[in-house]
């Protein structure tokens, strides 16, 4: 099997052939997964159509995106949306903690969903507009939140706004780009000087280092990105990296108890989308005691205490802000 070069650092040499035939989200697909050395990156065939994937997804409610129209309800009876949000999902905390004391920033979000990220940094204090390639997803965030929003991809957008932002959001998108690095270039065109870039993405370097694909399986996720192909792909396009540190953040999550559950690989924990039914992983009622007791307050702080005084960089999500130099 030919390997592609790393997408991140473009070097043939570095790429390894991990999986010649993994398991796709739809049932009986199958894509390889390659492996990047040196930036320790993992992704599959980046030349994968993927047009009709998301008709697909789209037409159901694929598992695990219920939660995103809860989010869309309850921010708007939430007092500080920002922080509900970070509340329930890592991937906002950066979004709160990058914007907890600052007002009047133009801000955009790319992959706006369903639109409760966007309305909450509106309601911060800060001005935001969100575009997402789904016009069914906008056209239900316009009804929801006011006139924020437009179905646009960066690139579209870049050609039919004069705007500049001082700050610009992407959480959990690129990893389902095939092109991550046009994407961050784009953006980076986007930013006023001194502007910065916020990208969450799955932690590839949470997980053991001989671990294979475990993250939304391939072509939904095109790429498993570690904090070193993070800051690589920003770089590449002239931008500073600095990593989000989760060290205060109020998630729920104990990542100790995380971390040993994801020593072995769960392949069938997926959300394996099949043409006839989604196949719905459900907990045992002891695993979900455990679950209760290791998220109570007290066994969750000395978890977390103990874990992130192990390995302070480790946690599922890696996040990266990426800023313009101020002086162009
Ligand atoms: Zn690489």
């Amino acid at each position: 099997m030919k390997t592609p070069p790393c997408p991140i650092c473009h070097k043939t040499t570095n790429a390894v052939v991990l999986n010649e035939n993994f398991f796709g989200y739809l049932s009986g697909t199958f894509f390889p997964i390659f492996s990047c050395k040196d930036c320790k990156h993992q992704y599959t065939d980046l030349t994968t159509n993927v047009e009709t994937l998301y008709e697909k997804i789209y037409a159901k409610t694929a598992p695990g995106y219920e939660r995103y129209y809860r989010y869309a309800q309850e921010v708007l009876t939430d007092k500080n949306p920002l922080l509900y949000l970070s509340s329930q999902e890592a991937a906002y905390y950066p979004i709160y903690n990058f914007l907890k004391n600052k007002k009047g920033l133009n801000v955009l979000e790319v992959g706006s969903g369903l639109g409760y990220t966007t309305y909450a940094v509106n309601q911060s204090g800060n001005t935001c507009t969100g575009i997402d390639i789904s016009a069914d997803a906008v056209e239900k965030a316009n009804k929801r939140f006011g006139k924020h929003f437009h179905t646009a991809t960066l690139d579209g957008f870049k050609k039919q706004s004069e705007e500049k932002f001082d700050l610009i959001i992407a959480t959990e998108l690129i990893e389902h780009l095939q092109d991550p690095t046009q994407f961050v270039g784009e953006a980076e065109t986007l930013l006023k000087p001194g502007g910065t870039l916020l990208i969450t993405t799955p932690n590839k370097c949470f997980y053991p280092s001989d671990a294979v694909w475990q993250t939304d399986l391939p072509p939904v996720h095109f790429q498993w990105f570690s904090p070193q192909s993070l800051q690589k792909l920003g770089e590449k396009v002239g931008l500073t990296y600095a990593e989000v540190s989760y060290q205060n953040s109020h998630i729920r999550q104990n990542t100790l108890l995380e971390w040993f559950y994801w020593r072995k690989p769960h392949y069938t924990n997926h959300q394996l989308f099949e043409e006839s039914a989604p196949t719905v992983v459900k907990r045992s009622m002891i695993a979900n005691i455990i679950k209760t007791i290791a998220e109570s307050s007290l066994v969750m702080s000395l978890c977390n205490a103990y874990y992130k005084k192990a390995n302070s960089r480790n946690f599922p999500i890696t996040a990266g802000l990426f800023q313009k130099a101020a002086n162009e």
